[in-house]
């Protein structure tokens, strides 16, 4: 598969080099510029493969030269030693549990296939490191899956503010290869510095330094096969109309299932959901998007003003605009409806989801209840674990959940290598200090 920038003509490049070089010169995004047709795999795969036989199988047609089959069955094994989970919950309802990764949120399976990718395709050149700025949970993610990647050092830039989760057993100064490196500055500063980092070519060569940021289309491509995933085991059981429900906030999630539509899937819609930062939801209704003022919801990782994705989103509403107004469907969900779905689906089918999840599933209720025909299928994604929003599950449901010792950890704070003025040679000074 070949990507090109969302922003200008530059030369098309290959999966390889869009992850590896994260973000073209022109400050675009990379995007696929012709998709790969997946049909072949999972309209016709045993529904019981099981999640690494699916990647092995699929990611060698999207990284074409880079991957051969058994680099493809390396990756998936070492970066999956967990799976999504569907649980079919009555006719029109399903849950995608998407949180039995490291850090319980749906992003441990971009970020883990990423690594485990950077692993495979920079060992012919060891010592390889990846800068990226991150923030809050983000920089654990990427801290669980580049911990013990041979050949592979993190340089993790954090915005000021306390540093939550990370375990300092994985730091280079006590034998791991991250480094957690606290900027005096906002993340768009800890940004800039990645990126002049990268331009400052002699040290860049000298460190082998590549990045990988949020926005990273190796974060994003990887998330396509959980729903082809859930698709495999579900299409059995199908009678009529498949859509997916997808708590959102920067929209990378839905991109995802909007890349695996392309890649095949028979899916009639996407239900973008969202809590009350909903502004976005009128660019999905083809009218201009005017960013809001972010409020605090109860589900926080929705709550965001102009999603990061947006020129990824504006290239697939510009190449057919009708279409993806009939793709998507956006929908809003209040707090107190968040509580009460919790609690539903708790009292309905014994099952305790997150407040995120709750978004979507509420927002998936909603379209079955108005659905004419009732024979649609909702697949509602559940993006993070009810134990990391113990204190909200506890208020909806009464219950407590069993497993708060393990994200219990992701709250504690944790000191940073060194702590910089927002400058190129303090950061250089700071690497060269960690790094021989
Ligand atoms: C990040 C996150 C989301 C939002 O995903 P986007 O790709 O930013 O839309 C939803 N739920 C949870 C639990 C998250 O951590």
């Amino acid at each position: 598969m070949q990507f090109r920038s969302t922003v200008s003509e530059l030369p098309q490049v290959s999966f390889k080099d869009a992850i590896l070089d994260c973000l073209p010169e022109d400050g675009g995004l990379y995007v696929p510029s012709q998709m790969a047709d997946l049909r072949q795999f999972f309209l016709y795969m045993d529904d019981g493969i099981n999640y690494q036989d699916l990647v092995a199988a699929v990611s060698p047609s999207l990284l074409e030269s880079g991957f051969n089959p058994i680099s493809a069955s390396r990756v998936a094994e070492s970066a999956f030693n967990f799976e999504p989970e569907l649980k079919i919950l009555d006719d029109n309802i399903s849950l995608l549990n998407l949180y039995n990764g490291p850090t319980g949120t749906f992003k441990d399976f971009g970020i883990a296939f990423l690594a485990a990718a950077f692993e495979e395709l920079l060992k012919e050149s060891p010592n390889a490191m990846i800068l990226s700025a991150v923030r809050g949970d983000g920089g654990i993610n990427m801290e669980r899956a580049f911990y013990g990647r041979k050949g592979l050092i993190s340089v993790l830039l954090f915005p000021a503010g306390p540093i939550k989760g990370l375990n300092p057993d994985t730091f280079i100064s006590n034998g791991g290869n991250i480094i957690p490196i606290q900027v005096k500055g906002n993340l768009d500063t800890c940004q800039k510095l990645v990126n002049m980092t990268i331009n400052d070519r002699s040290f860049s060569k000298r460190y082998n330094i590549t990045s990988a940021n949020a926005i990273n289309p190796g974060r994003l491509l990887p998330q396509s096969f959980y729903y082809l995933y859930s698709y495999i085991k579900i299409k059995k059981k199908l009678s009529g109309e498949l859509l997916y429900s997808v708590p959102s906030g920067n929209f990378g999630n839905l991109i995802s299932g909007l890349y695996a539509w392309k890649f095949g899937l028979p899916v009639s819609g996407f239900i973008a959901a969202m809590n009350s930062n909903n502004a976005f939801g009128d660019f999905f209704k083809g009218k201009k998007f005017t960013p809001k003022p972010v409020v605090n919801t109860n589900s926080p990782a929705l709550d965001v003003g102009i999603p990061s994705n947006y020129a990824r989103l504006s290239s697939f509403y510009d190449e057919s605009p009708s279409v993806m107004r009939n793709m998507v469907i956006p929908s809003s969900v209040s707090n107190d409806a968040t509580i009460k779905t919790m609690e539903e689906a708790w009292k309905n089918y014994g099952e305790l989801i997150d407040p995120h999840t709750a978004v979507a599933f509420s927002a998936a209720k909603d379209y079955i209840k108005a659905d004419k025909n009732q024979c649609s299928h909702v697949i509602v994604l559940a993006t993070g674990h009810p134990a990391r929003e113990a204190a909200s599950v506890k208020t909806a449901t009464g219950q407590v959940t069993d497993e708060n010792q393990k994200f219990h950890l992701l709250k504690k704070e944790a000191a940073p290598i060194a702590l910089i003025d927002p400058h190129l040679d303090a950061l250089e000074g700071a690497i060269a200090s960690c790094v021989r």
